[in-house]
């Protein structure tokens, strides 16, 4: 390597001096020089614009530019410190308090000369508050040039306030945006980006920018349009990074054995398919006909079910099953909830009927067995079943991921089906698949929220995706309505009355509240608590310190607002009120799972009128003669769940009908999110709307637990051209070159880029 060179593999600590190199790696995980050089401004001031102050709030860690408007010295005798400064800052509207505490002459000394009213400044610290007002405690402080003359400004501080645009870093409580922005600069003087990792045909066709080019001006942009062509080319390399790791997994892919697994006539299938008591819709006929076919090919399918919620997609996995079944291998159903599992066991039970009572006196001909597996399965079961799986007895497993453990051996594990896939990560999906003998299983995986094609292409880019558009014949419309429980209060004893007029009418009704209540909650949404909670103001998003953005929301901000309803409370409050005299049973994740297991039985019988739930009911529980569900404090739930939720009504004759419970205030954002869910019952908008307000990285999460996203510039929705391309480019380069051999820069780029997440990429 030559003197006085940077590599972008070069660790800080070398660069940079190992002080500041371990600050910022504990700070914000950056390792190396690329590292930090993706660590992109957060956004950036135009000079001469100030930030507004009003929109500061405590707890914030902030960088702020401002003007000192005030500043004034009071002497502390008697106390550690001589003297306290106070400085009044503006951006002309706000005023913002900084307080500093002096212990010698020269600090105060320094201070004056530094803090003269009229000059700008940034400000970088923790807004708190004294007495109502807010302020920055010792912040530390950079000033501008600007009108009174800086006699501490050294020259390059001079230069770097010159150009138009000042970067402000996603920074910490313990490195300043300013340290960075000058660690950046270091690295930058002597910076050698190495070759260009995207090949040149891509670079001129879309005239992206080199790769060294883009680095210096997502940092030091001289204008927006530079600064925009830098982002262009760097969310370019983004996704055709990934795209060119997913093509080469999806080669990878083909290439492994899978055991071919041709539908048999004459079998278990065949005769499954005859005592169906309905006719399968078109989708669903079309849908099947591709899995058997995917299903007899010796590589393993890799496929991704998406259908509304009662499209019918179990019918298919089942059909599935049992055509690996009848050529002689198991499949195993892995369910995201007991509940879900216990359900799946008893409708697969319920539709196989004798099919599959093998072993017992009823059994039919070709019968096979049923296992499930769950947690909470008993001793002596779990043992029969543990058992059934390993001989092969049982040729279908059901469970949770209780199937996962070690100790569950399957004799010939063929087909693997994960149900309402957005609950498993892909470990998960990894260790089952691992579970086969020597050859790979075919993997089925379905879900009811749709995924829009960017996320498919990116996030679950090896998969294969079908889609089933129509719902079954004679399925009922939901009604869904906003009930302001706050505003109109009359509108909430109304949803109840209804509530008993359904259950008069013979029908029943779901409850649903986002707590247990009394005690730790489980299965309480986390990832949606009110936007307020999350929205910081601008300049202090709440990634500047590090939180995770899914469900690290600080607690604190919720104290004060009163806790969200609870089951065990809005039970027997109904109980004793507005739905007096009616049967209610309350389900829960707390619950033990017999226990669950009973009133999900009793209320599929009509021995209870009015469950009242946590979101336990949330995926694929399907009860068709319940026609109501009140959702309560609705805006604690997420866009796409509670179309989840939604949609365990009306799936039988009468019509479905959803009312949204909230006391978020009218034009709030919770409220639009509410009415938009009221508005339409199309999931694939919804998801839509879902995915546009989380964050990429949240969509990716599971993937990337514990580490920082790749795509810190891609966004999924909004780059969905872009994507697509690179998607076409990347797969035209790895075809020509698999290994990409002749393209050294592109795969070591595809591995700083992608680090861990390519070693999970070559696991799937
Ligand atoms: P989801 O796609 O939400 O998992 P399910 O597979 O649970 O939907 O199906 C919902 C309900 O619709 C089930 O009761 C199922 O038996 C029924 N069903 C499935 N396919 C059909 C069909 N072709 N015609 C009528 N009912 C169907
Ligand atoms: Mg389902």
């Amino acid at each position: 390597m030559l003197p006085g060179v940077t590599t972008l593999r070069e660790p800080l600590t070398r660069t940079l001096g190992p002080k500041t190199g371990k600050a910022l790696e504990s700070a914000l995980g950056v390792r190396t020089v690329g590292d930090l050089l993706r660590h992109y401004p957060r956004r950036y001031y135009t000079r001469g614009e100030l930030t507004d102050l009003s929109s500061l709030r405590e707890g914030d860690h902030v960088t702020v530019l401002a003007r000192v408007d005030h500043v004034s010295v009071h002497p502390m005798p008697n106390r550690n410190f001589r003297a306290r400064g106070e400085v009044i800052v503006t951006d002309d509207r706000a005023k913002l308090m900084l307080t500093f505490f002096f212990r010698t002459t020269r600090a105060e000394h320094g201070f004056k000369q530094q803090l003269v009213p009229g000059m700008v400044g940034m400000f970088a610290g923790t807004v708190s508050s004294f007495r109502h007002r807010l302020q920055l405690v010792h912040p530390e402080y950079e000033m501008l040039p600007g009108a009174p003359p800086n006699a501490d400004l050294t020259p390059e501080l001079a230069a770097e306030f010159a150009t138009e645009l000042t970067p402000v870093y996603p920074a910490s409580a313990k490195v300043s945006s300013w340290t960075i922005s000058r660690s950046v600069k270091t690295v930058l003087n002597t910076l050698d980006a190495g070759p260009d990792p995207l090949p040149p045909a891509v670079v001129e066709r879309y005239r992206l920018y080199g790769r060294a080019e883009a680095i210096r001006a997502i940092h030091r942009p001289l204008d927006w349009a530079d600064r925009d062509r830098a982002r262009l080319r760097l969310k370019w390399d983004e996704a055709f990074m990934l795209q060119a790791a997913l093509a080469q997994r999806r080669l990878a892919a083909a290439a492994l054995p899978a055991m071919p697994r041709p539908r048999a006539d004459g079998g278990i299938a065949d005769e499954f398919d005859a005592r169906l008591p309905f006719t399968l819709t078109a989708g669903q006929v079309a849908v099947g006909q591709t899995i058997a076919t995917d299903l007899a090919c010796a590589y393993p399918m890799h496929r991704l079910l998406q259908g509304e919620v009662g499209s019918g997609k179990t019918v298919i996995a089942i059909r599935a099953m049992l055509q690996v079944v009848d050529a002689g291998g198991q499949a195993a159903l892995l369910a995201p909830t007991e509940v879900l599992a216990q359900q799946h066991y008893r409708s697969v039970t319920d539709m196989l009927g004798p099919l599959a009572r093998r072993g017992q006196l009823d059994a039919a001909e070709h019968a096979t067995g049923v296992a499930l597996l769950t947690g909470s399965t008993g001793a002596a079961a779990r043992r029969a079943a543990l058992s059934d799986t390993f001989t092969g007895d049982a040729g279908i497993v059901i469970g949770t991921h209780a199937l996962l453990e070690e100790q569950v051996q399957f004799a010939d594990l063929g087909l693997v089906v994960i149900d309402e896939q957005h609950r498993f990560g892909v470990e998960q999906r990894d260790a089952l698949r691992a579970k086969a003998a020597d050859k790979r299983p075919h993997v089925l995986v379905m879900t009811a929220t749709p995924i829009p094609r960017t996320v498919a292409m990116t996030v679950y880019g090896d998969l294969e995706t079908s889609t089933l558009t129509e719902l079954p014949a004679g399925r009922s419309v939901i009604a869904t309505h906003v009930v302001p429980a706050a505003d109109k209060p009359h509108f909430l004893e109304r949803a109840w009355a209804r509530v008993r007029e359904e259950v008069t009418r013979g029908q029943q009704a779901y409850v649903v509240c986002p707590r247990i209540g009394d005690g730790p909650d489980t299965d309480s949404p986390d990832d949606y608590p009110d936007e307020d909670d999350f929205t910081g103001p601008d300049v202090a998003g709440p990634f500047m310190d590090g939180t995770d953005m899914t469900g690290g929301i600080p607690r604190s901000v919720v104290k004060g607002r009163r806790q969200p309803l609870s089951v065990l409370d809005v039970a027997a409050t109904l109980d004793a009120g507005q739905l007096a005299g009616l049967r209610l049973g309350i389900l829960h994740g707390r619950l033990h799972p017999e226990e669950k297991d009973r009133v999900m039985r009793e209320f599929s019988a009509g021995r209870i009128d009015v469950l009242v739930a946590t979101t336990v009911i949330e995926v694929g529980v399907d009860v068709p003669n319940a026609t109501v569900m009140v959702i309560m404090d609705a805006e604690r739930f997420g866009v796409s769940q509670l179309h989840q939720l939604r949609g365990r009504v009306g799936r039988g004759a009468v019509p479905g009908l959803c009312l949204l419970v909230t006391e978020a205030p009218p034009d709030g954002p919770s409220r639009q999110r509410l009415d938009a869910v009221a508005a339409t019952l199309d999931g694939f908008e919804l998801s839509r709307l879902d995915l546009e307000q989380r964050r990429e990285g949240d969509v990716l999460g599971a993937a990337q637990a514990g580490r920082q996203s790749s795509l810190k510039l891609l966004q999924l929705l909004a780059d969905e051209d872009l994507i697509g391309r690179a998607r076409q480019e990347a797969g035209a380069v790895v075809e020509a070159d698999p290994d990409l051999a002749r393209h050294p820069a592109l795969r070591a780029a595809i591995e700083d880029l992608l680090g861990v997440q390519a070693e999970y990429l070559d696991k799937t």
